[in-house]
């Protein structure tokens, strides 16, 4: 069997293996093989990519990205999902070789055996962000990617200073990547429907801003930034600092004003601030 998988195939298959969608596995199937095709296409995976899908589910995207990509690793946290996935590639032509299943929670995957270059994924809502900032991380050989995600979660990884849906997620995203968004996607592609709304966002990777060291303390004052976003920074870090006198110190040393709040500040003075703290 050629092609990629459509809705009765889907819905077949979960049946077989006894797979009812669960809320809490963020357990929503792709059923429309050209929205699978847009989302490839949208990550410009070419051939010579290593493709790497987190929560793979039934395998609507992976057989996309099979379509195109060099190898394809998929890690699945549901086993009964994991073990069908191989047949269903093989069933639809695609030889074993060219895919990897890794039977694991994504939170807690830190290495793999084929270096990804290229993320595709329809992230499991619950924890999308953690999972993308995840993976940004431990895996320097991504150099792009287009996620799947809740449409309000996509607001915030792209938002900019300032805006309502700015926040710690948009800033941290930034440490490594460059992010846009890439278009919605309608309610009816998905089995279940769900009753919330998605969107598509790419990432570009950019040079790092900095060691691990300076990233870690970065993160850390963006953390203590957004747990009070309605505060100034000179409250907002006094506990991290031993006191608002100490942090006014610190922040007007970094050339930024000590009474602006965390949410009208962007990545450049969050490092700013973490490397005068370093000093
Ligand atoms: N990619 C498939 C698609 O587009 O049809 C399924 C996407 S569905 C939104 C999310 C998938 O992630 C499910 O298959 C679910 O079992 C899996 N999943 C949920 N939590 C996970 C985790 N922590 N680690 C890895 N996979 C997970």
């Amino acid at each position: 069997m050629s092609g990629l998988l459509g809705a009765a195939e889907i819905r077949e298959i979960a049946e077989r293996i006894g797979v009812k969608p669960t809320k809490k596995l963020g357990q929503n199937f792709v059923v429309d093989a050209n929205t699978c095709r847009r989302i490839v296409k949208a990550a410009e995976v070419n051939s010579s990519d290593v493709a790497l899908e987190i929560g793979p589910g039934l395998g609507s995207l992976t057989l996309a990205m099979l379509e195109v990509a060099s190898h394809v690793v998929a890690v699945e946290i549901d086993e009964r999902l994991a073990i069908e996935l191989p047949i269903t590639a093989q069933r639809h032509g695609f030889s074993s070789e060219k895919l990897t299943v890794v039977t694991k929670d994504a939170m807690d995957v830190s290495e793999l055996a084929i270096a990804p270059t290229v993320l595709v994924a329809n992230l499991p809502y619950n924890v999308s962000v953690p999972v993308l900032l995840r993976f940004l991380e431990k895996f320097p050989t991504l150099r792009a990617g287009v996620v799947m995600v809740q449409s309000e979660v996509a607001d915030r990884l792209v938002a900019k200073p300032n805006s309502k849906t700015y926040g710690s997620p948009s800033v941290k995203a930034t440490w490594w990547a460059d992010m846009s968004s890439a278009g919605t996607v309608g309610r009816s592609i998905f089995w279940p429907v769900p009753n919330v709304d998605s969107s598509l966002v790419r990432f570009v990777r950019h040079a790092p801003a900095g060691d691990e060291e300076l990233r870690k303390k970065t993160f850390q004052i963006i953390d203590a930034a957004f747990a009070q976003r309605r505060k100034m920074m000179r409250g907002a870090l006094s506990d991290l600092f031993g006191g608002s006198g100490a942090a006014s110190e610190v922040i007007a040393s970094a050339g930024i004003d000590p009474t602006i709040r965390g949410e009208a500040l962007e990545l450049g003075d969050f490092i700013k601030i973490a490397t005068t703290l370093n000093k």
